[in-house]
């Protein structure tokens, strides 16, 4: 049994790369790790170039949009092009994170998404508290044929159909752990396309309760508690349990959906 993990970061610093190699023991294979910034991106392809298990996307984060540099769209094209099975992302939307410029954020999304397009990459969207604008977006651009991924699906359940129209992949992740999540559980359960859903970390961030965590990563200096690489092994396990199937079944419908949206195949 192998998993695919759909979105993580493995090149902060929080995650050593002792870390990864445990996850490879623990059965984790293809990887898809998402830059955020043009800071972080030369990191990104040194670890696609540490193991072809290592898949890369390069984007910029609504986080990141404030201090990004002048030239950033010039590097992205320039980072993609260097590397033709790369995705776009980490990018999106956030009306969550303090003082967020609205306007700005979704002139970073137009842009990248067009390169999407324009590359035919798929495209992975972060989207916390701006489910309007997203599908304000969507619903009159041209989008990337392989699809897009909305990485640790929040949204409401009625827009699945749509979404899923229009090329949505949706991805479960530790955040649909907690108890109280029971709705946004039960979308993967009955709403969601089962040949549009995947598994994810976002390793090193969306840490797990202690009952789900596999191994512990050291807590970063304000303390925060750290997602190790393996905690997808729970994932996957949760995922089964809510979908009814063995986490045999569900490590492999999801790496199949992973094939499909990364590798186009
Ligand atoms: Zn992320």
């Amino acid at each position: 049994m192998e998993l695919c993990d759909a979105h993580c970061h493995y090149q902060f610093a929080e995650v050593p790369y002792a870390a990864v190699e445990q996850a490879r023991r623990d059965g984790v294979g293809l990887v898809m790790i998402n830059g955020t910034a043009p800071v972080d991106w030369a990191d990104v392809a040194e670890l696609g170039r540490r193991d072809s298990r290592n898949l890369l996307s390069f984007g910029l984060h609504p986080w990141d949009v404030p201090t990004a540099p002048a030239d950033w769209a010039e590097q992205l094209r320039a980072m993609l092009l260097k590397n033709p099975a790369a995705g776009v992302g980490e990018m999106g939307l956030d009306r969550w994170v303090k003082d967020f410029d609205p306007v700005a954020q979704e002139r970073a999304f137009r842009t990248q998404l067009a390169l999407a397009v324009e590359l035919n990459r798929a495209l992975t969207i972060h989207c916390v508290k701006a489910i309007g604008p997203l599908m304000d977006i969507l619903r009159t651009s041209v989008l990337p044929p392989r699809g897009f991924l909305l990485h640790s699906w929040s949204g409401p359940v009625e827009l699945v159909p749509e979404l899923a129209q229009l090329g949505a992949y949706f991805s479960f992740s530790a955040h649909h752990l907690i108890p109280r999540k029971a709705d946004l559980r039960a979308q993967f359960a009955v709403a969601i396309p089962r040949e549009r859903i995947l598994l994810e970390t976002d390793a090193p961030a969306l840490c797990p309760a202690p009952e789900f965590r596999r191994h512990e990563l050291a807590p970063a200096a304000d303390g925060t508690e750290q997602n190790h690489p393996s905690n997808l092994v729970s994932n996957n396990e949760e995922l089964a349990r809510t979908l009814g199937v063995t986490a045999e079944v569900s490590a492999a419908l999801t790496a199949q959906n992973f094939h499909r949206l990364f590798l186009g195949e």
